[in-house]
């Protein structure tokens, strides 16, 4: 069996496409989009058609679209750039217990230095946050809210538009981080009422190192990088010109046929949870079971073992997983949203994330489904954990 990768919530590889529309912006095409000259036009021109691009897949103006370095630009941009903006209008943030660390890391640092109150919003067992709770938690000072549209671990897929229903009619600004949605489930920044959304071009089969923001015209911001006048003032740095054409290659590619190429993604997503729920005891699947999760996610936690020895087994058969999120593996924590589930720790370390693609196959989805349960026998039987 050749290698099976099935951890695409932490990133996906380069589409061919994509590769072969950057490969001129690194070479012939390598100018300055800032220069007058002939070859920075050309960059220049590719930056604003791959912003066109960008801006269709979600239903945005080209002018309400700022390149950044990824996900975690954009959300420390609108958490930032908001509450530097908007200090004295209010120092109150709502978000939720369940967020990137990009956004719960930056709400950490505005406690922490610029005297923020922030509110983390409860989610229930199967991670959802409850608009009613949004609700409750405006405050007269409140000047954002940031909440996920779709949860990188569990694959939780949040009510944003009636959480901005509720945002908006107290006119406070409402963002979303979109990474794990985008190329997933229709994205389209009117009908969601977002203020703001975060986007990453590497979890859609483009490059790393390149995402971008959407802000409503009109919404106020500070820069978070400040230098030359790139991006309309509002994101200094010279652009990463070929990244950024493959980003907007990635996200038509991605829009194109969504919907078909999400059931593909279903279908193979039921037939493993299905699988693994039959053949293995004493699993919890994490997430909804329905339309609200993620076509591609697959998340349990199994009793008695720890996530990290299920992945070095997978490895060993040349499967690629994840206990939940690259960005807290390697640290003994159990991962925050598990433990905002309600999960107590020791199920909480359990723990295994199958995140599917557009080339996985059902042949490879069997054998997961095949040499899984054998895994979780041989690591239970040397659980202390475990009597059987
Ligand atoms: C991956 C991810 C990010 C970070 O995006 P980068 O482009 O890797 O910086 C932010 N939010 C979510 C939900 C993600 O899954």
């Amino acid at each position: 069996m050749n290698k099976i990768y099935l951890d695409h919530a932490a990133t996906t590889p380069v589409a061919e496409e994509v590769f072969e529309a950057m490969k001129p912006y690194l070479k012939e095409h390598y100018g300055n989009p800032s220069s007058v000259y002939s070859t920075g036009r050309e960059a220049a021109q590719a930056v604003s058609e791959a912003r066109g691009k960008v801006a269709r897949s979600i239903g945005a103006d080209e002018r309400e679209i700022y390149f950044t370095s990824g996900g975690t630009e954009a959300d420390n941009t609108v958490l930032k750039g908001i509450a530097l903006a908007l200090q004295e209008k209010g120092k109150h943030i709502i978000t939720s217990r369940i967020e990137h660390p990009a956004v719960l890391e930056s709400c950490r640092q505005l406690e922490k230095y610029l005297g923020f109150e922030i509110t983390y919003l409860d989610v229930d067992k199967q991670g959802f946050v409850d608009p009613d709770d949004v609700k409750k938690a405006i405050r007269d000072d409140t000047i954002l809210v940031s909440i996920m549209m779709a949860n990188n671990e569990i694959g939780t897929i949040e009510p944003i538009k009636e959480i901005s229903r509720i945002v908006k009619e107290r006119g406070i600004y409402m963002h979303t981080d979109a990474v794990q949605a985008a190329g997933q489930i229709p994205i389209d920044v009117e009908e969601l009422g977002v203020d703001m959304l975060s986007i990453s071009s590497h979890k859609i089969y483009g490059p790393k190192g390149v995402g971008a923001l959407y802000a409503r015209k009109g919404v106020r911001f500070a820069p978070l990088l400040t230098g030359g006048a790139q991006e309309r003032n509002r994101r200094a740095g010279t652009e990463n010109v070929a990244g950024i054409v493959g980003f907007g290659e990635a996200m038509r590619i991605a829009c194109e046929n969504l919907e078909e190429k999400a059931d593909y993604l279903r279908r193979l997503r039921d037939k493993l949870i299905d699988g693994i729920e039959e053949n293995i005891d004493e699993v919890i699947l994490n997430g909804p079971r329905d339309e609200r999760r993620l076509p591609n996610n697959v998340h349990f936690c199994f009793r008695y073992i720890e996530g990290e020895s299920i992945l070095l087994n997978l490895d060993m058969l040349g499967i690629a997983a994840s206990s939940g999120s690259a960005c807290s593996s390697g640290s003994l924590d159990p991962s925050h949203v598990l433990l905002a589930i309600g999960h107590p720790h020791e199920i909480a370390h359990g723990s295994l994330r199958l995140s599917l693609g557009k080339d996985n196959t059902e042949e490879e989805i069997n054998y997961v489904i095949e040499v899984l349960p054998g895994i979780i026998k041989k690591t239970r039987s040397m659980s202390p954990l475990y009597e059987g």
